[in-house]
Order: structure tokens, then sequence, then C-alpha cells
């Protein structure tokens, strides 16, 4: 006889969605970068323990940039970081990078492991990792990889649910900037977006610490992250920042992590006012209308740009005209500027837009080409 499905209890999820209208709050990982000796791990334990986060983070093996820095405390760590941790009835989480430390980690029976930025990015790792998870149903947390690459980080996803592990979370903590930041890494938030939008069944947690580096600016970024409807947040916390012994300027102390909590506004979509509701559909109307009409305006704009193309190679004319290409940023800088538009954002347009017309044009001077836009 097959079971009835509707009395077949699912486990529940180890990574919950959070739903703060129905009283699912947002999940809390929360702990020191890195667990550095038993009595500052225990002083740090005991400061997180009132504020019941949901996982604690403990990094064991720490992956940093140069080789002269702390670089963990190493397997040895495992067994009071596990003890301190159980004793107060709080669950554990160390990261993984290598197969020898998932083993290590199943050893001492973590509760969650996680996967860094520098591990994520690297497919061969990240299928080592998932096979030696394979058949434990272990919780795995997962960082965006350094580089901005959303198809990188899906891989890592996909890589994970191969080997059956679908306890899964995803942890934004930004991307490398390859040039001066006012953020040690930069959000970015149209990726984990996007990568929402192709995975909503998966929780998406933001990691304020790593993306702004800046203890002052972490509430300011946990708020951001609740306003774009994250599931949660992974944050770092040491009973003496100041003293840590990796990542000191952004970890938060105990007390911040409470006035941080307790300083988040949660807002809500108020389904009742139809008032409100009218107003908003009435805008989005035109925000459709005129999101048609630039549409049409871009197609008409490539459109010039094919017959400036046509007549370029009849008279065998170079695609990029420098020039021009200068008197076009020139003005529409400065138009934009007198519209109130934001000149980066300008810049992104006008590249996209040129980009797409020298493409399109070299695609006529490719000798196969018959095509018309
Ligand atoms: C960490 O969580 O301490 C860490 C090393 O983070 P990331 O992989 O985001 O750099
Ligand atoms: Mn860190």
């Amino acid at each position: 006889m097959n079971p009835d499905p509707t009395l077949v209890k699912s486990e529940p999820a180890f990574f919950p969605k959070a739903h703060p209208d129905q009283g699912v709050r947002p999940f809390l990982v929360a702990g020191p970068c890195s667990a550095e000796t038993p009595e500052r791990f225990e002083a740090t334990l005991d400061g997180l323990a009132p504020l019941a986060p949901d996982l604690v983070r403990a990094g064991i093996w720490k992956p940093r940039t140069r080789p002269d820095r702390f670089e963990g405390v190493g397997a040895e760590g495992l067994v009071w970081v596990r003890e301190l941790t159980q004793r107060r009835g709080l669950r554990l989480a160390v990261e993984v990078a290598q197969p020898s430390q998932v083993e290590q980690a199943l050893l001492h029976g973590v509760d969650a492991v996680w996967l860094g930025a520098r591990t994520t990015v690297n497919p061969f790792l990240v299928d080592e990792i998932g096979r030696v998870l394979a058949g434990t149903g272990m919780p795995v947390l997962l960082k965006n990889p350094i580089n901005p690459d959303l198809e990188l980080w899906l891989g890592a996803i996909e890589r994970m649910e191969r080997w059956g592990l679908t306890q899964l979370a995803l942890v934004h903590r930004g991307f490398s900037p390859f040039e001066p930041s006012p953020y040690r890494n930069m959000p970015q938030w149209e990726i984990p977006i996007e990568l929402r939008r192709r995975r909503p069944d998966l929780p998406m947690y933001c990691d304020p610490s790593h993306i702004t580096g800046n203890a002052r600016l972490v509430p300011e970024f946990a708020q951001i992250a609740l306003d774009l409807c994250y599931d949660g947040w992974m944050l770092e916390v040491h009973h003496s920042p100041s003293d840590a012994w990796s990542d000191a300027g952004q970890q938060l102390t105990p007390d911040q992590l409470r006035d941080t909590l307790g300083g988040m506004t949660f807002r809500f979509n108020d389904p009742e006012n139809q008032e409100l509701a009218a107003q908003l559909q009435d805008l989005r109307a035109q925000v459709d209308r005129l999101d048609h009409d630039l549409l049409e305006l871009m197609s008409q704009r490539l459109k010039l740009s094919h017959r400036l193309g046509t007549l370029k190679k009849e008279y065998d004319l170079p695609i990029l005209q420098p020039k021009r290409w200068e008197q076009i940023l020139e003005t529409r800088h400065r138009e934009g500027a007198s519209m109130g538009l934001n000149l980066s954002f300008l810049n992104k347009w006008l590249q996209l837009m040129h980009q797409e017309s020298i493409q399109r044009q070299l695609d006529m001077y490719r000798p196969d080409s018959s095509k018309t836009p």
C-alpha cells in the first residue's frame, strides 16, 4: 500500500526561509571570525548565548590572503569548540576548504559547514567536499565566489545537490573589488537578487561583516539585507574585536550585536490598504508605459546604428570612431547630469548601448553577414 503522502512529515529545514510576518525571524549565524583559544571563544560564547543565535560560526582553518598571518588553530580546536558550544545548547558551523577538513568536521560532529568564497570559486574543491559529505545530510552554507560570477555560485549549489546534499543555504559576502572601493567587498546586490530569482527555494543570508570590512557599517548593511528580503545574516562577533587574530576591524561585540538586532526595522507589505494598492498600481502603470517607450526608442536607435554600419561598410570606414564616441560621452554626461541622472548609471547604459551598436556593425562586416536588425 502506498503511504498517504499527506501523512509523510518532511524533516524541518535546517535553514528556514524567513517570514517575519508569520513569526519566522531571519536566521542568525554569529560567532568569531576564528576560534582563537578556548578562553577567548568561551568569552565570546558567553556574550552570544543570551542572543540565541541559530548557529554559531567559528573559523578553525583560516584561508588568509598572506601566509604570515594566523591561519587558525586547526583540527585540535574542534574538540573545545564543539564542547563549549554544546555545553550552551548552541549549534556549530565551521568552514571547510578541503576533504581532510570535512573528515575532521564530521568526526567531531559539527552541525553544519560553510564553504568560503575562495572555495566556492573552485569547482574541483567543491566537488571533492561534496563527495566526502555525500550521505551525511550535512547542512551546507555556500558563500558566493570571490569573483562576481553567478553561474559559478549556481554551479557550487548544483554540485552539492549532485552529491545528495539538500540542506543548503547561500551566503552573500560580496565580491573582490578590482579598484579602491568604499567596502572590503563590493555588494553587487543584483547578483544575489538574480540568484534568488533563479533558486527561490534556497534561503539567502547576508554577511555584512565581510562585505563592509567595518564594524561601524555592519548595522546599516544588516538593515539593507532585511529590506531586500534576505532570510538571515552571518555576522562576525568577538568578545574583544580589537584584539582579534583575524578580521579585527569588522567584528561586533556581543553587545553591539544585541543593539544591531534590536535596532532592525521589519517592514511588511500591507494587502489590506486599498488606497495604497491603487496608488502603487497607478505609478506602476506609468512605469510600464515608459519602459515600453524606452524599448521602442532603443530599437529605433539600434536601427540607426545599422544604417550607419551600412554606410561605413560601403565606404570602407573603420567601425570604431573614437572622436564620435568622445562626443557622445561628453554631451550625454552633460545632459544626463542636468536631468539628475547618476553618472555611473548613465555610463553603464552608454557603454552597453555603444557595445551593442559596435557588435552589430562588426557582425555586418563579417563576410557571411546579410542580416538586418
Ligand atoms: C570567513 O567567513 O571568515 C571567511 C574567510 O569568509 P570569506 O570566505 O567570505 O572570505
Ligand atoms: Mn572573517
